[in-house]
């Protein structure tokens, strides 16, 4: 399978090397050029097939062309090493919960795939370690540490703004030593971006080490989250609920909500899609007017959504030849104030006994609201509400429980490399390694 860039002026790509390169040279992301639809004895039998076989049938659908089968399936049944269940919320509306990975979020699932097959290229390719360098401002260093630790042949350095980031957050990638190597900058986000961005650009540095990013909008980390969407068909269809499916996704830069439109694309019969939002709500307004009008973010509960220019929204046009209406016809969007998310929680807490996080508050909100009576819903839970405890409390007026794994990271000892925010420092540690 070739890859092209959505702004047309980069030469198409292997998936090596759109793996690698993550973005194109024009600075457009990477399409596959086909989507394959998947045989109708597929969709009629899933219902008794396990989450980790219907991944690899789709797997071989995107990645079947470029990776020998045996290798393709480790890789997807060593990634899926936790279950996306559906859990029922109201009758008609149930939360498919992708909270029970490493980080207790659904970047896992894209981080974990990317970390394999970026590892299965580099095997091919001599075996000289890879290089991954990523900024967080908190759960994106978290999925990608954790989705790599271990993963022979590959280093992260996680670079992360000095005491700006939660402790729960912190602790997810400062504690886990192997091949991880936290870098604590004394500077904002923005510093830690600006220092990634210099490395890749710096000739000397890499002479001495490949690099690599493993930005979200990777297509090794978006398109794997099409597995679980069909996961949630399959399930509901063994529920008896998978008539006239609607999938709300809580949504910030789009990449999520982009893996469920491939899937329907591919045959899976998801009737429509909700995309909702914070109080970021570009794409809702783009909805209603045809008019995109990116602006700067806004702070929100939902923050892993607070995005002002969804950078997936260029594989949604593409998607669909640009044409409005087309993509109107299967998304609607939906919009949530900060109180209305709050209110969401408490509502649904006390009236379904079911605890969620500010972002799938968002989701539930728009199926409460935009179901109609011959509908069924689901909604992707995208993080465990413990991941907000604080703001979940308040919200709900109760305590909540903190998983195991994640009382575990808790306890681990911080290990961190400190750093001016300049970048000979940030060099000269990195030639040094
Ligand atoms: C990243 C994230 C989102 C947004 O996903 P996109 O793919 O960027 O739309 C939603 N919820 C949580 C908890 C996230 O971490």
């Amino acid at each position: 399978m070739r890859y092209y860039s959505t702004n047309h002026k980069a030469p198409t790509a292997s998936l090596a090397e759109a793996v690698v390169n993550g973005l194109a040279g024009d600075r457009g992301l990477y399409m596959p050029e086909r989507i394959v639809p998947l045989p109708e004895e597929f969709f009629t039998n899933m219902a008794q097939m396990t989450f980790a076989d219907i991944a690899c049938t789709v797997a071989d659908a995107f990645f079947g062309d470029d990776i020998e089968q045996g290798e393709l399936h480790r890789i997807v049944r060593d990634t899926l090493a936790f279950d996306c269940p559906v859990v029922p919320v109201t009758d008609s509306i149930y939360s498919l919960e992708l909270f029970h990975g490493p980080t207790l979020a659904f970047k896992d699932v894209g981080a974990r795939f990317m970390a394999r097959l970026l590892r299965h290229f580099s095997k091919a390719d001599n075996g000289e370690t890879v290089n991954v360098l990523v900024a967080t401002s908190g759960d994106t260093g978290s999925a990608v540490a954790n989705g790599f630790l271990g993963v022979e042949g590959i280093h992260v350095y996680v670079l992360y703004p000095k005491g700006k980031v939660s402790k729960i957050q912190e602790c997810q990638f400062t504690t886990l030593g192997h091949n991880i190597t936290a870098i604590e900058v004394d500077g904002v986000f923005d510093d830690c971006q600006a220092l990634v961005k210099s490395a890749f650009m710096d000739t000397e540095l890499n002479r001495h080490m490949k690099l690599t990013s493993a930005n979200s909008i990777n297509v090794a980390r978006f398109l794997p989250q099409a597995f679980y969407y069909f996961n949630a068909y399959a399930r509901m269809k063994e529920l008896g609920k998978a008539d006239n499916l609607v999938v709300c996704v809580p949504s910030g830069n789009f990449g999520n909500i982009t893996a469920g439109l491939f899937a329907r694309e591919m045959g899976l019969p998801i009737k429509r899609f909700i995309a909702a939002n914070n109080a970021n709500d570009v794409f809702y307004q783009y909805l209603q007017t045809g008019n995109y009008a990116p602006k700067p973010s806004i702070q929100t509960i939902a923050n892993a959504m607070d995005v002002g220019d969804p950078s997936n929204f260029a594989r949604i046009l593409e998607l669909y030849g640009h044409d409005h209406a087309a993509i109107k016809a299967v998304i609607c969007g939906a919009t949530y104030s900060d109180d209305s998310i709050r209110e969401t929680m408490k509502t649904c807490h006390d009236s379904f006994g079911y605890v969620l996080d500010p972002h799938g508050a968002c989701a539930f909100r728009a199926l409460s609201e935009g179901l109609a009576d011959d509908e069924n819903g689901v909604f992707l839970e995208t993080a465990h509400p413990a991941k907000f405890k604080e703001t979940v409390e308040n919200a709900i007026g109760q305590k909540i429980g903190i998983p195991a794994r994640l009382a575990e990271f808790m306890k681990g000892e911080k290990q961190s490399v400190q750093l001016g925010k300049d970048f000979c420092g940030f060099k000269s540690f990195l030639m040094s390694e």
